[in-house]
């Protein structure tokens, strides 16, 4: 048993893509800068967290079996799911990237950058649209450093058997379906698709990355989002292989 996806939940996320595309479009019409896009990050986070905790709040009208079995079986310390690579924009990598220039030592970013690269190198080795496990090179001891600010993926990723998890890491061509409750990871995906349109409605292309990818990019150098936000493709890159 899920929380159902009816008509009305199917409103929501539409309203969730509507939002999210509003809240982007505007705000980088009125000025394209990073401040402008953290505080778009920072409200879509906010919302996208809201309406997670609202999904999971209708665990509480089940029985208790129910609950026990629909919980998500998250933890501090369970970090398979960050073996998969992640689908982001590029508000979502500054944040990030932000995040880190203030909080990490130089030494910590030049670790990180040598890992991305590593991530990239062996990124590139698989062809596209092939299934791989790929630790995000961000992970540390099976935490994330960035947790405040990860990706909405990220945010909306859940599972209610952490051992299915487990067997999809190890070996991700396996066809392990893995339990998730769907609203969750739908209202995170709604939220960052309409950030995308957004992006793509003020005239930013393409605005689908590979989110370490182009973290690495945007920590190169310190004007990165200052090239983005005039128009320059930084991100040429780190987009998602077709
Ligand atoms: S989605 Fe799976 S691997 Fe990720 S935290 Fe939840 S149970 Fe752990
Ligand atoms: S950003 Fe954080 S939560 Fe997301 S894949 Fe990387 S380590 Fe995992």
């Amino acid at each position: 048993m899920q929380p159902p996806i009816d008509r009305e939940s199917n409103k929501q996320f539409m309203g969730l893509v509507d939002f999210a595309q509003t809240l982007t479009s505007s705000g980088l019409q009125r000025e394209r800068t990073l401040e402008r896009s953290q505080k778009i990050f920072r409200k879509a986070a906010l919302i996208t967290d809201n309406r997670i905790k609202d999904v999971l709040t209708q665990l509480d009208t089940m029985s208790e079996e129910e609950r026990e079995f629909m919980r998500p079986k998250c933890s501090d310390g369970c970090s398979h799911c960050c073996y998969q690579w992640v689908r982001s924009t590029a508000t979502e990598v500054f944040a990030v990237s932000e995040y880190i220039r203030a909080n990490w030592s130089p030494e910590q970013v030049g670790d990180l950058l040598v890992r991305c690269q590593s991530y990239r190198e062996e990124f590139q080795r698989h062809p596209a649209g092939s299934m791989f496990s790929l630790a995000c090179p961000i992970l540390d001891g099976n935490l994330c450093p960035v947790y405040d600010v990860r990706p909405f993926i990220c945010r909306g990723c859940n599972s209610m058997d952490v051992q299915k998890c487990a067997e999809g890491r190890e070996d991700p061509n396996s066809g392990v379906a893995i339990p998730i409750i769907m609203p969750v990871l739908m209202s995170a995906g709604a939220v960052r698709q309409g950030i995308q349109m957004g992006l793509e409605a003020v005239g930013y292309r393409p605005t689908e990355l590979v989110f370490a990818l182009a973290l690495e990019t945007a920590l190169t150098s310190a004007d990165v989002a200052d090239r983005f936000f005039s128009g320059e493709d930084v991100f040429a890159n780190d987009v998602i292989p077709v």
